[in-house]
């Protein structure tokens, strides 16, 4: 079967002919060779003028980073290609459009102490580190990851806010990505936590199943299924990301026993062609990632070249829900800016009320009644 592997293994041969196999697959040696400016990624991608002239003017703000994996996955001489503009620099990250702004879920307000964020009474998030594999030109944290706030060596804080709270059950670590801290550490940190009698469920965050599939080491997997119910949140943007790799580390953390959800922002151009995002829906369900939210792009600064207008993401989303198993359609939602938590969003299907009846639209448009009396 084609899966491309052999193209990775032509790039790494091209570009790193220093690294065998057993050092590509290392996940390690995949965090210290990552792309990180300019002059590296010319090394392995035909940049164009828009890229070429980001790139040199970076200064402060998101940091670029590109694991030799993921880039591997690019086209290097088509700057459209998807998986190039979720990562790669582009002009328009500099043009703040109207409502834009560095928080806009206004997670600062909701910091109740440092790296720790919390909307819910029942549910927290830790902010367990700032950096990522790979960093997404998107992120809804651009503010803070990579550097530009310190989040590690807040943990004792964090971890005796969640054991003085006994209202909160479930805890979602996220960052920054919480699977680049060590397994060691990451390990202290899931002991902590599953050692407060009042929390139920922990959430790890991460887009590394994608980016870094291997990180998915067994070492980490045994580690994981030690501490269940826990649930991995991936990010996922886009079908080309499903590779043998990833779906080996997919493979392994399923099998382990862990329920695995996916969390994909909905882009432009990117993810956003019906036939795109129902592969990548239907891919993530084959490889037993359960889609759960497609997030509307928040405003931070730049992002509006990503942006899809919302009417046009409901009809999407309604469009390839017809053809998706219903464990494949994720619930489109807005973080909602100011702090108002995530709102589903989508099309109106409870269209009138008539005596004794609930009137309903179908996702094809037709009109049904259910009896529902006053
Ligand atoms: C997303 C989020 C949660 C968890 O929300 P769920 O709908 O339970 O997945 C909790 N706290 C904050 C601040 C969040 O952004
Ligand atoms: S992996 Fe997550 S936290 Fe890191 S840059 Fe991407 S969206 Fe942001």
């Amino acid at each position: 079967m084609f899966d491309g592997s052999d193209e990775r293994e032509r790039f790494r041969r091209v570009f790193y002919p220093e690294a065998d196999a057993a050092r590509w697959s290392d996940w390690r040696w995949q965090v210290r060779h990552r792309l990180r400016d300019g002059h590296a990624l010319a090394r392995v991608l035909n940049l164009s003028e828009t890229e070429r002239v980001a790139l040199a003017r970076r200064a402060g703000g998101l940091p670029v980073a590109v694991t030799p994996y993921y880039a591997s996955l690019m086209h290097p001489d088509d700057p459209r290609d998807p998986l190039r503009r979720t990562v790669i620099p582009v002009d328009d990250e500099d043009r703040l459009a109207p409502g834009e702004r560095p928080d806009p879920l206004d997670e600062r307000r909701d910091t109740v102490v440092p790296g720790v964020i919390q909307r819910h009474p029942d549910r927290v998030v830790i902010l367990a580190t700032g950096v990522c594999a790979t960093y997404c030109r998107y992120c809804t944290r651009s503010r803070l990851v990579g550097g530009g706030e310190r989040l590690t060596g807040h943990w004792e804080a964090a971890i005796a806010h969640v054991a003085s709270d006994s209202r909160i059950r479930d805890v979602l670590i996220s960052g920054g990505d919480p699977l680049m801290l060590s397994t060691r550490r990451l390990g202290e940190l899931l002991t902590r936590l599953r050692a407060i009698p009042h929390v139920e469920l922990l959430r790890i965050g991460s887009r590394m199943p994608l980016v870094l599939p291997m990180r998915i080491t067994r070492k980490l997997v045994a580690l994981l299924r030690r501490h269940q119910p826990l649930v991995v949140s991936i990010h996922a943007t886009h079908p080309a990301e499903l590779t043998a790799e990833a779906a080996r580390g997919l493979a392994r953390l399923a099998d382990a026993g862990i329920l695995l959800a996916g969390q994909t922002v909905l882009l432009a151009g990117i993810n956003d062609a019906p036939e795109t995002l129902r592969s990548l829906l239907r891919g993530l369900l084959r490889h037993r990632v359960r889609p759960y939210y497609l997030y509307q792009c928040d405003p931070i600064p730049g992002s509006a070249h990503f942006r899809v207008p919302v009417e046009e993401g409901i009809a999407l989303v309604e469009r390839v829900g017809r053809d998706l198993s219903g464990l494949a359609v994720p619930r489109y939602v807005i973080d909602a800016p100011g702090g108002g938590g995530k709102i589903p969003i989508g099309p109106v299907t409870m269209v009138g009320r008539e005596p004794g009846h609930l009137v309903l639209r179908n996702a094809h448009g037709q009109i049904y009644r259910y009896p529902d009396p006053p």
